[in-house]
Order: C-alpha cells, then structure tokens, then sequence
C-alpha cells in the first residue's frame, strides 16, 4: 500500500485548491479505506471553497460525491469486501442517539459529520468512510456515470419527496439535480417546467431534452400554475418569484445549503397555505431508496470528466454555468 497520495487541498477559503502529495489515510475500525474512481463536484464544493459556509476543518480535501473500491477495512467493518465498489455521500457520520437521529431525521443531526466538509473527502487519490454510511451502488453505470447521483441525485430527490404529490413541478436551476430529478419527475407522470437564468438558450434545450413541457426564464410564467417549485439555483431573489408562479397549497422547496438572502415579499403571494421550505442533507434511507429507483430503470447522467489535477478548472466551469449536467474527477 501506498503511504503517500495526491489530493487537491483547500488550504484557506477563497483561494485555489492546491495540488499536493499529503500521507494517505488509514482506516479506523469502522471504516473502509477506499481508491477513488471516480469524484463528483458539486455547487455546496464552491460554496466551502468561497468560504459562504463556514470553514469547519482546514486543511481539507474537498468532495462528496465519491465513487471507490474498498483496498483495506477496519477490524469491525462487516458490509464491505475487499474490491467491492461503493458510494460516499455529504451525508459522513451521525450521533445515532439524538432525538433526531432516532425519529428519522438523521439528516439534521446536530453532531453529523459532512464528507468533504468536516471531514476529508474524495478529491484524492484515497479516502476513508464509516461504512455505515456508504451506501452500495448499482452495477450497470460507470464510475463516472454514478458519482452524481450520490447529491445532486440525492439532493434531487428528497426535495421531489418535499413536493408531496404535486404534479406540475417547476424547476429553477438547471444544473447537476435538475438534471436527474427531471428524469425521476417524469418517470411519475409529474409535469415539469424548468426555469433558467435570463438568455440561457442552451440550458433551456438541455431541459426541453430531459423531458421538460416547457421551458424559460426566471422571469416569465409558466403555463400553468406550479403545485410545488425546486429551487437548485442558490438565488434568494427566486423564492417570491417561485411562489408567485405557485398555486394555493402549493410547496416552495429550497434545495441548496446556501442561498443569498431572500428579498422581502408580499404576505399575499405566500397566502393560500403556501409553503416555503428547505431540504437539509439526506438520510441513509434517501439513498436506499432512490439507488433502488436507479436500480430499476437507468438515470442518465450528463457528465463532463476532468482529472484531479484539473479540480479548479472544473469548479471554475461549474461558477459560470459552463457545465452541462454534472462534473467528475476521476483521480
Ligand atoms: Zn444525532
Ligand atoms: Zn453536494
């Protein structure tokens, strides 16, 4: 085994990741020691990056999205073989004894550790997950196919659950999990309309390819009114314009860890028992759930590969909406 690994590190908010050779990681008794396939990068990776949340652990390897086959396990590792492929996802390690984590919502457990984030993530060489939290991940996609299913699938799809039964879903943001939440929207029969920034033509034919009915901007309306609307982009000023397109009873879902600050509205566009909310994180049983529903029928991911060493282009390019679909290192 290798002791030393390369790994793109955020030494200081606000700066480039830096490329360095840095000891590799060795498991602990629960954990699985595991080779990176493959990484996704996703919009939260920018968001630790410009230091818009705050800095937990630092120096830190960046990457939540990780795809890896198991190379060593700890003494009391029990679900995973030597060489079996598996998924890290955001959400790294929780109490277990909280009332949250024992009502359900582990997902806002208030000691979770967050992978590329509070602890060290998949833009290296290696990584070390609790394998409690991996989760197994269906055979028939690639690597790099499967990474962004691990948040911007997730993330998608427990911001779809918020929805309830809505059948017309408006879409704002088109990006990693518009992308594949679309693909599951209409495998339910639900209606999608998708939103883009003002003038983003391209964006617009990506969504009008995944099956949207409609397509436009932020500012115009869509056909008819929403039952529920998916905020992916991290714009505060879209909640009143989401639920001024919304119907009464409908549900504005706020799909991001950070958003800028939301602009003061009318009580009458909320009125009618609309609902404005957040989805945090995700739970273990998000991703039992929708991997099973990836199993069943493929989701196709738009995918733009990029080497390790190449971390700051990607981000770069997913800052300025250049990405279609999702980003991947593959180390
Ligand atoms: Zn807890
Ligand atoms: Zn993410």
């Amino acid at each position: 085994m290798t002791s030393q690994m390369r790994a793109m590190i955020l030494a200081k908010p606000g700066q480039a990741l830096q490329r360095r050779l840095v000891p590799a990681p060795e498991c602990g008794p629960g954990e699985v020691l595991l080779q990176v396939r493959a990484c996704g990068v996703c919009r939260t990776d920018l968001h630790i990056l410009d230091g818009e949340l705050p800095a937990s652990k630092i120096p830190l390897i960046p990457g939540h999205e990780i795809v890896g086959t198991v190379l060593a396990r700890g003494s009391r590792v029990e679900r995973f073989a030597i060489g079996q492929r598996v998924g890290v996802p955001w959400l790294g390690s929780t109490c277990g004894h909280c009332p949250y984590c024992t009502s359900g919502r582990e997902n806002l457990c208030e000691a979770a550790r967050f992978t590329g984030y509070t602890r060290d993530g998949g833009y290296a060489q290696y990584a070390i997950a609790d394998e409690r939290f991996c989760l197994e991940l269906p055979a028939d996609y690639t690597d790099a196919e499967v990474a962004p299913l691990l948040c911007a699938g997730l993330i998608g799809y427990r911001a779809l659950a918020a929805a309830g039964e809505a059948r017309t879903i408006g879409i704002y943001g088109f990006g990693a999990a518009a992308h594949i939440v679309a693909q599951v929207a209409r495998k339910q029969r639900k209606t999608i309309f998708a939103f883009t920034r003002p003038g983003d033509l391209q964006r617009q034919q990506f969504a009008k390819d995944l099956g949207a009915a409609w397509v436009g901007d932020s500012t115009q309306s869509a056909p008819e009114n929403l039952d529920a609307a998916l905020l992916f982009a991290p714009d505060g000023s879209l909640v009143p314009q989401a639920l001024r397109q919304t119907g009464k009873g409908g549900t504005v879902v706020c799909a991001g860890i950070h958003m800028s600050d939301i602009p003061g509205f009318p009580y009458s566009i909320l009125w009618g028992e609309r609902v404005v909310r957040s989805v945090a994180n995700l739970t273990r049983r998000d991703g039992e759930e929708f991997f099973a529903l990836a199993r069943q029928e493929k989701i196709q991911t738009t995918i733009e590969q990029f080497p390790l060493d190449a971390a700051n282009e990607a981000l770069e390019r997913l800052r300025t909406g250049a990405i279609r679909g999702a980003a991947v290192l593959i180390p």
